[in-house]
Formats: C-alpha cells, structure tokens, sequence
C-alpha cells in the first residue's frame, strides 16, 4: 500500500559541499522507482558564500562515490584532485620528529591474533624494525608512488586503502552537476525569515529576501556555521569542545603546485596550532590551524607564510571557529548536516565524513510526514557517538605531545581529557588492545598508528599470540617485508599515474 504520509518536498538550505553532499544521493533515490516523486530543493545565497576549504578525504568516500556511479578517474580529473594514502606528521611528538598514518591494515594476522600483537612480541625481543615499515600505504607514501590496491587481501599488494584529495569549489560544482541532472531545483536567494507552525514548531516554509516563500517537509540545513535552522530556530544548543581542542582559528592561502606530487596530507606542528599541505593538480592547498588566545593572528600568518613550499597565489584567507557538536542535529523537521552541525579540526579530515554519514544515516532512518521522534533520537545518538569517538582520536595528538617549547603545548599536554580517551590510552599502554567506541569510526590500524606513532609503546602484549614459534614469525615477517617491497617496486609515480590515469585539463 502506498504511504499517502510520504513526504512531498525536501528543502536543503546551503549549497557548499554539505549541501551537494545531501543533495546528490537524495536526487538518485527518487529518480529510481515508480511513484509520486518527492522533489527536492536546494536553496544557496548568492551573497554568503561558501566556507570554501575542505580538501582532505577518507577513504570511505570511495563508497560515496560508487553509490553514486561515480568513476574516479572522472572525479579526479573533474576537481583537479590527487590520491591520498594517508597524512605524515611532523614535529607532532616533538621537534624532529616523524610518522605516518597509513590508511589500511598492517597486512594480515598469524594464528587469528593481530600483526600487530606478533610485531610487539618480536618487537619485546628488540628485533623490530618500525611498526610503519609493515604498512603498505606507508611505504608507497614514502616513496611518492600510487597506484589503486591489486589483487586480494591479506596480499600486501590488496592491504592498503586511499581517499582524495580535490579542489573543493570544484568538488561542490561536480556534485551540483550531478544533482540538478537528476531533477534537484536550485534556487537563488538568501533566507531572511523561517516560518514554523503554530501547532507543533515544524519548520512550514522559509522565506527568501525578495519576497519568495519556500514550503517543505524536510529541512536539511547546510548553512554552514550559521546553522540557520537547527541554531537560529529550534535552539539545538551546542556543546563547546574549545577547552579539548583550543585551536579557533584558521588562515588557508593555495600556492604553486610542486614536484614531487605527494599521495599524502601533511601536517606540521607549530608554535600554537599546526599547518596542512594538501597537494592538487593544478595547486597546493595550505593552512595554518592555530588558538588565537595563544598567537596573534599576524604572528599566525608569518609562521603560515614562512612555511610555505612554493609562491601564495592569493592572500590568506581567515576563518573562525568552535569545536563543538550540536547537542541535537535532528529536531521536528529539520536536520543539520554539515558545519551547520559541529565542527572537528581538519587534523584527520573528518568533516567530509561526517557530511557523508549524515546524509547515509538520513537515507537508513528516513522519515514520513509523521516524523516518529524515534529516528531522530537514533540519528542524534550516532551522530553524538561518532562525533565523540573522532573528538577523542584529533585530542589525542595533543594530548601526547612531549613538546614543551610553547604555552600552546604545555597546556595541550597538561589538559585534562574524556574519560574515554583516557581508558584508551592506558589499555593500550598496558596491552596493547584498542577501545573501538564507534565501530563506523577509525578502525584499530589507525589508532595503532596514532598511538605508536606519539610514542606510546605497550607494556605487554596478547599472550595468545605466544603459542606461534618464533621462528614462524620471523619468516613471516621476512615474507611481508618481501612482499611489500616488490610492491612499492612495482608502483609507479603518484605524478606518472595521475598523468596517465585521470590528468585533470588546464583551468580556464
Ligand atoms: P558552507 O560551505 O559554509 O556552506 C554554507 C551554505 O549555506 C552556503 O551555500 C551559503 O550560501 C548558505 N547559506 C548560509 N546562510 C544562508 C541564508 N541565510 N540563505 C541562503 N543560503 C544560506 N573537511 C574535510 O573533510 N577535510 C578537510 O581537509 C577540511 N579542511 C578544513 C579546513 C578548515 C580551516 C575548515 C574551517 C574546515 C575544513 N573542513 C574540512 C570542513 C569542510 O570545509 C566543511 O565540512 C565543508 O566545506 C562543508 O561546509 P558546509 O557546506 O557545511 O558549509
């Protein structure tokens, strides 16, 4: 039987990358099928423009895209985009020092306990080389080569995984494209008044400065950090992370592309903060995330300028912010998705993420006119999960810091931090295990990653993995490193692939 309660229109309000983010894979939904369509509208001001930064992905954005149909090498090409197999750390531990988060896993488990547990055994016995050199990704980072995973896991060659990296104004106008092709209307104007009724609070209708009044029966809102609806009319509430995460500030400022084109985010630690390299075809994307209650902003942009690689091909450009989390991101009618819905440091890239899970979580628990509350209560509880777990992984790398050299990070490593991120670290230091508090979220590899990489090395190790001699393990070892190597071998150039595979044209 049909449902006459299904909703009739969707209205998003924002058109930056939350905004296309939601709107493309709704606009696929209805275009499937038979049946009333629901129309959806998207609504972005032609005067507030968009946050514009956003360049670094994960992995799981490939599901994204494939739900989607999207090839990648359309995608690259499309957004001038390169590939990512992780991000390298500089002078995060302390000044000099270095390590990768690799994404994929650290090939494959002997005796149905992790690699992981079997290198801290060897490793206890002082015959380890670095955790990172089992790390597939790791070693095509360091030597600049890409090339997609081949053939299947556990092979070294199948045990890695990569993200994107893409120009974001492109990447917005590719899913815009995308979205309007499958019947989503854009609409022109900025929203002046929202319309609730009387009966019940529900969003009816928002109303445009020249006049045009929009009704809908969903409202997602993507305006970023003004949160339009979910702030300024259902009084969501927002809890405040700053004293977690200090870093409130940001200046971005691309420059010239340079050679080596790197398959990987960088980010260096600074005197209050940290900056970011993120290499494209026809740029690199640049950064500085730093807390003005410890630098000035003119400070802030010296230390940008003088870490730059390469010539700015602008100014820099400013941005504030807030870490924190709204307390609800669905209330009555309307859902936030986007900044419009926290905002995390890019440290790990994982706002583009959150976007993504948002938008998939509204799709699982998708609502008719009746809006039974029980969804939005188990959207509201994985969104709070996943925005707690990935809070807990960022805080961790500065919480471990040993740097002392600045206020900035004597006051990151004397913070007091959740308990969950506390219980993490001590269980990983006395056994090595790894907490998984949102199992959608960083997977143990990564946290593995983190954690030795700020020098947290356990104390003691799975004693189920005792049972393997120690000659096995060796030559497993041996064969893994073998097995890596020929890989990284046989990969070409991150440059060379890209220029073969999905070289983006000259921008007009
Ligand atoms: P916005 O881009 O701000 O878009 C808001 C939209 O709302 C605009 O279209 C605007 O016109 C519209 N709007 C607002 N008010 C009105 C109104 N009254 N009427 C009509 N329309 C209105 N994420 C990552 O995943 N990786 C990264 O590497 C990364 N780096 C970042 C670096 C920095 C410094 C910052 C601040 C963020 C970064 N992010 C990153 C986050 C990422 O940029 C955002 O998650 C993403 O761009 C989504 O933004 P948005 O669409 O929610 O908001």
């Amino acid at each position: 039987m049909e449902n006459d309660l299904a909703l009739r229109r969707i209205v998003i309000v924002g058109g930056g990358t939350a905004g296309w983010m939601a709107a493309a894979p709704l606009a696929q939904q209805f275009m499937r099928g038979s049946g009333e369509r629901c129309e959806i509208l998207l609504v972005e001001s032609p005067d507030i423009g968009t946050v514009g930064v956003g360049e670094a992905t994960l992995p799981p954005i490939r599901f994204y895209n494939r739900a989607l149909g999207i090839e990648g090498a359309d995608f690259v090409r499309k957004t001038q985009g390169s590939f990512k197999l992780g991000i390298e750390f500089k002078d995060w531990g302390h000044l000099g020092h270095r390590f990768f988060h690799g994404f994929g896993d650290f090939g494959p488990a002997v005796d149905g306990r992790s690699a992981f547990m079997h290198w801290l055994r060897l490793n206890e016995q002082g015959e380890m080389p670095s955790y990172e050199d089992w790390s597939t990704a790791t070693q095509l980072a360091r030597a600049n080569r890409f090339t997609p995973p081949q053939g299947e896991a556990p092979s070294p060659s199948a045990s890695y995984s990569f993200a994107y990296h893409f120009d974001a104004s492109l990447y917005a106008a590719y899913l815009r494209d995308y979205a309007v092709q499958r019947g989503t209307q854009r609409i022109e104007g900025t929203i002046v008044e929202v319309e609730q009724r009387p009966e019940d609070g529900f969003v009816a209708a928002v109303k445009l400065a020249d006049g045009r009044r929009i009704e809908g029966d969903l409202f997602i809102d993507c305006s970023g950090f003004r949160a339009l609806l979910i702030e300024g009319t259902m009084k969501a509430g927002y809890e405040d992370w700053s004293a977690l995460l200090p870093c409130n500030s940001a200046l971005a400022v691309p420059t010239r592309r340079v050679e080596p084109l790197t398959p990987y985010t960088t980010s260096t630690a600074r005197e209050a903060g940290w900056q970011w390299r993120i290499p494209l075809q026809h740029r690199t994307g640049n950064g500085h995330v730093y807390c003005n209650g410890f630098i000035s902003d003119e400070r802030a942009e010296a230390i940008l300028m003088q870490g730059l690689d390469a010539p700015a091909l602008a100014s820099p450009r400013p941005l504030r912010f807030t870490a924190g989390r709204r307390r609800q991101s669905w209330i009555k009618n309307v859902v936030a998705v986007g900044l419009a819905g926290g905002f995390l440091e890019p440290l790990e890239s994982t706002s583009i993420q959150l976007i993504m899970d948002a938008v998939g979580r509204l799709i699982q628990y998708f609502p008719d006119r009746s809006f039974a509350p029980q969804l939005a209560a188990e959207f509201n509880r994985k969104m709070a999960l996943q925005y707690e777990s990935i809070r807990d992984f960022i805080v961790l790398h500065y919480k471990l810091t040993r740097r002392d050299d600045s206020e900035f990070w004597r006051y990151c490593a004397a913070m007091p931090i959740p308990d969950t991120l506390a219980h993490q670290i001590e269980l990983f230091r006395a056994s090595g295990r790894v907490a998984i508090l949102d199992p959608e979220g960083f997977a143990e590899p990564s946290w593995v990653s983190l954690l030795l990489g700020l020098g947290v090395l356990p104390r003691g190790h799975d004693p189920l993995a005792d049972r393997v001699p120690l000659d096995q393990l060796r030559q497993h070892f041996e064969r893994v490193r073998q097995a890596i190597t020929q890989t990284v071998a046989g990969t070409p150039d991150h440059a060379a692939y890209l220029e073969r595979h999905a070289k983006a044209a000259p921008l007009a």
